[in-house]
């Protein structure tokens, strides 16, 4: 079977299992070229994501074209997807309006099956995940730190991983800034772009 149907048969098994077990809840599936070289991956969609129903949309969409083209790529060229394919909520103790928070154990062990198939189909050259939920997942160690880990290739399961902080966490923080701009340097040679 071609790669995109093995990504559809996917996607419609994430639809059908997610609304099982986390009824009512909006999926936001991976996207972008199934052959791609590049595979980019996150935590977990947002309120935006969740309301368009794609990744990295909004404010961590902007981000992520900042981030792309300080490598000399776009979108199009990449697949996108997070670990977790739901939206994290909580109910605001101040407003009751839901509000993001981390993905918790029960949903990245739920999810991550899904995300090996995808890397299986897309077989990408190099994985980019961004931030520490996708490091774990994808080294299947839930105590792996992206401190440790960060701006460089590490060989796990037949898959060249290169983890990045997440673009999140460098808002507020200007040296881990400095830190992310010189790994996303070394990614861009890494690449040979
Ligand atoms: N939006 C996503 O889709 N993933 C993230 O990790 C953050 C924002």
């Amino acid at each position: 079977m071609q790669k995109v149907e093995r990504l559809k048969e996917l996607n419609e098994l994430i639809f059908l299992e997610t609304s099982i077990c986390y009824p009512g809840r909006q999926v936001v599936p991976g996207e972008g070229k199934f052959n791609a070289e590049l595979l980019l991956i996150g935590e977990a969609p947002g309120s935006d994501e969740e309301r368009e129903g794609r990744p990295f949309v909004g404010r961590a969409g902007k981000n992520l074209i900042n981030f792309l083209d300080a490598i000399g790529l776009n979108r199009k060229e990449l697949y996108i997807t997070n670990v977790v394919k739901i939206r994290p909520f909580k109910l605001s103790e101040k407003t009751g309006k839901p509000v993001n928070r981390p993905p918790d154990l029960t949903e990245k062990d739920f999810f991550s099956r899904y995300l090996y198939k995808e890397i299986d189909i897309i077989m990408p050259k190099v994985i980019v995940t961004l931030g520490n939920v996708p490091l774990q997942s994808i080294l299947r160690d839930k105590t792996a730190a992206i401190g440790e880990y960060h701006g460089r290739i590490t060989c796990f399961g037949g898959n060249n991983i290169f983890p990045l902080y997440h673009p999140a966490a460098i808002i507020y923080n200007r040296s881990l800034k400095e830190v992310y701009n010189e790994d996303i340097f070394k990614l861009r040679e890494y690449l040979d772009i």
